[in-house]
């Protein structure tokens, strides 16, 4: 199998989708029903997010090392800076090395409990995600990629110093970005336009977060700071109560993002599953380019 930065650098989209590590049985069925129906297709890479706290951490492991051993598909192991010291950090990173992960996704993280509340480092621990691209550089040839906010990080107090600290992530080895989650494809080109004219053309994969619940997704968006468009939330908030109608506008709307990405040149896909795949398959099945069909050559005597 080719290294997540040679397939980045092939011809074609890649498709990728994203998983969180589950927190009870029932929730592991849902999560191995959604890898194995996702593994069917073929994708580029699956993503296992990287929670807050202790447990969390160790089914991201456990759940990433799986994925590795037992699937054919190609394990991106996110990781945090969150609450570690850096002798944490390597010892993660040698326990994904060890499994064969060699492919990292580096977030600086979240406070735990209050999102939105002032970050505190670890004492012995890093403060910017740039510092765990060079750390993960570091420690061995992991392909690496980041966080991109088509929307602009929400503790960035300008496009400025958004665009200056993004490209400090590149420039300390970040092979590919992946961005927040977003609703309107103009903000996706905006910054991409901003980071080419900051000389900075990591390819940047667009999220696709097909918006099929009114609630969750309002909640998702008040997380993440997404504007979410007017007239498809007021179409989600009629159809509450009626899942299939629900589905249908997230899977439609999300189909026709996606489109306009490819066709704007976007590097790929990256399909939020919250462990469904149902949704995001519809998607990919919608817009994935057709399997090239070979016209029959000669046969193999006449052409030696
Ligand atoms: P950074 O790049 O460090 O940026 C954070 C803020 O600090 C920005 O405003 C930036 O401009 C600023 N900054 C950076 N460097 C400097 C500097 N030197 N001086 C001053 N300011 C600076 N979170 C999880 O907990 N688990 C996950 O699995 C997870 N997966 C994610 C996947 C994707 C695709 C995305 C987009 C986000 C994910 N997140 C996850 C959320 C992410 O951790 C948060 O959005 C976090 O707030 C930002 O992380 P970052 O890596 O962009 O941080």
């Amino acid at each position: 199998m080719p290294g997540l930065r040679e397939a980045l650098a092939q011809d074609g989209p890649t498709f990728s989708f994203e998983f969180f590590p589950p927190r009870t049985t029932a929730g592991e069925a849902t999560l191995w029903d959604a890898v194995r129906r996702v593994e069917a297709v073929g994708p580029a890479f699956v993503s296992v997010t990287y929670g807050a706290g202790g447990s969390s951490r160790d089914r991201t492991i456990e759940v990433t090392k799986r994925i590795a051993t037992e699937t054919t598909l190609r394990p991106v192991a996110h990781l945090t800076a969150v609450g570690h010291s850096v002798a944490e950090l390597r010892h993660v990173i040698g326990q994904y090395a060890d499994a064969g992960v060699r492919d990292v996704l580096v977030l600086r993280g979240d406070p735990p409990g209050d999102p939105k509340g002032p970050w505190v480092p670890h004492p012995d621990g890093l403060t910017h995600a740039h510092e765990l691209v060079s750390l993960v550089r570091r420690l061995g040839d992991f392909s690496i990629g980041v966080a991109a906010f088509p929307e602009r990080h929400p503790r960035s107090p300008d496009w400025d110093s958004d665009i200056r600290h993004f490209t400090a992530k590149c420039r300390a080895g970040a092979d590919y970005a992946i961005t927040q989650m977003f609703f309107q494809v103009e903000d996706y080109l905006r910054l991409r336009d901003r980071l080419a004219a900051a000389g900075c053309h990591t390819p940047i994969i667009p999220e696709i977060m097909p918006a099929t619940d009114f609630r969750q997704i309002r909640r998702f968006a008040e997380l993440s700071d997404a504007r979410f468009p007017a007239a498809l939330a007021r179409r989600l908030e009629a159809a509450q109560g009626d899942p299939g109608a629900g589905h249908a506008i997230g899977v439609e709307y999300a189909t026709a993002m996606a489109r306009r990405l490819l066709d704007e040149g976007a590097p790929g896909l990256h399909y939020i599953t919250l462990n469904r795949s149902t949704a995001t398959l519809e998607i990919h099945e919608a817009v994935r380019p057709a399997p090239v069909r070979r016209r029959a050559g000669p046969p193999a005597a006449a052409r030696s």
